[in-house]
């Protein structure tokens, strides 16, 4: 079931925390049945890469909620993926939404909403695509389409500095915090029941909420966990991942034409460099 322990470094980003304020998101839609594992292999058996010019030659039969532009749906509190510069969403699923649209020769336009919406959005044409650091599970496979995966994804566990909590093992019984419908909210409630799990609208919130002793530990994505230990004096990343998982775009099941355009371009994407580019200058270069 929990995948790969990998020694994870946690090393200082220059993130700011951002903590955001609350707003309401809607219970989460589906339960968890899934497994990191099962994710993966649905992942790696997704649809298959069209083969693709790179000229924006899908452009023609490719149908978007407005025309000329491709719409992405994502949740801006989730650094280096996505978060707010000024009052501009940038970082890496911004960078390869971009590139994407450039490939299909559309514009780019970003829409910022609760993470909990996403896949709603999607579905209901409200935006083209998902991307938002967003793990593929079966659950959610039944909702929605999911593109190739673009970057590997690890739910770590972030304490204090004095805590007793070593290891995943230690958290039966303690009070787990998490962002609401995220996958380390899955699979916290699902390994140490619902009434140990607190969930927040925002993973700053969570962190918030260990910082003032609410909670015992956080389960998040390795990324946004290191920006938060970077930026919170006392807190530290235990060195044992939780699960480990694969991002993509989701994308509705009534647009396999987009699927198929984007899971060319991605796959242009990922042979010419330009992925492991975008992964590198806001992941392995701060
Ligand atoms: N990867 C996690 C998930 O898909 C969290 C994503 C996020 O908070 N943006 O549930």
């Amino acid at each position: 079931m929990k995948k790969a322990l990998s020694l994870i470094i946690a090393s200082v980003l220059g993130f700011t925390l951002l903590t955001g304020c609350g707003s309401s998101a809607s219970k989460p839609s589906e339960t968890a049945s899934g497994s990191a594992g099962a994710a993966q292999s649905a992942a790696s058996s997704g649809a298959a890469g069209a083969a693709s010019s790179g000229e924006k030659a899908e452009t023609a039969s490719v149908k978007t909620v407005e025309d000329g532009v491709l719409t992405m749906a994502t949740n801006a509190y989730f650094p280096p993926y996505e978060y707010y510069d000024g009052d501009k969403v940038v970082g890496i699923d911004p960078d390869i939404a971009q590139a994407i649209a450039d490939k299909l020769g559309l514009k780019l336009k970003i829409e910022d909403m609760e993470f909990d919406s996403i896949i709603t959005a999607v579905q209901t044409g409200k935006a083209d695509l998902g991307l938002a650091g967003m793990t593929v599970t079966p659950d959610r496979l039944k909702n929605i389409n999911f593109s190739d995966s673009y970057a590997e994804g690890v739910q770590l566990i972030i304490v204090k500095d004095d805590s007793d909590i070593t290891k995943p093992d230690d958290l039966k019984g303690k009070k787990i915090g998490v962002q609401l419908s995220t996958t380390g909210d899955i699979y916290a409630s699902q390994d140490y029941g619902d009434d140990n799990v607190e969930k927040y609208n925002k993973g700053a919130d969570a962190v918030m909420a260990l910082i003032q002793g609410k909670v015992d530990a956080v389960i998040i994505d390795r990324e946004p966990a290191k920006s938060y230990v970077a930026a919170n004096k006392g807190l530290k990343l235990l060195d044992t991942s939780y699960v480990t998982e694969n991002y993509a775009a989701c994308i509705s099941k009534d647009n396999e034409d987009l699927l198929n355009a984007v899971n060319g371009a991605l796959k242009e994407l990922k042979e010419d460099g330009t992925i492991q580019s975008i992964l590198d200058k806001y992941i392995n270069s701060k």
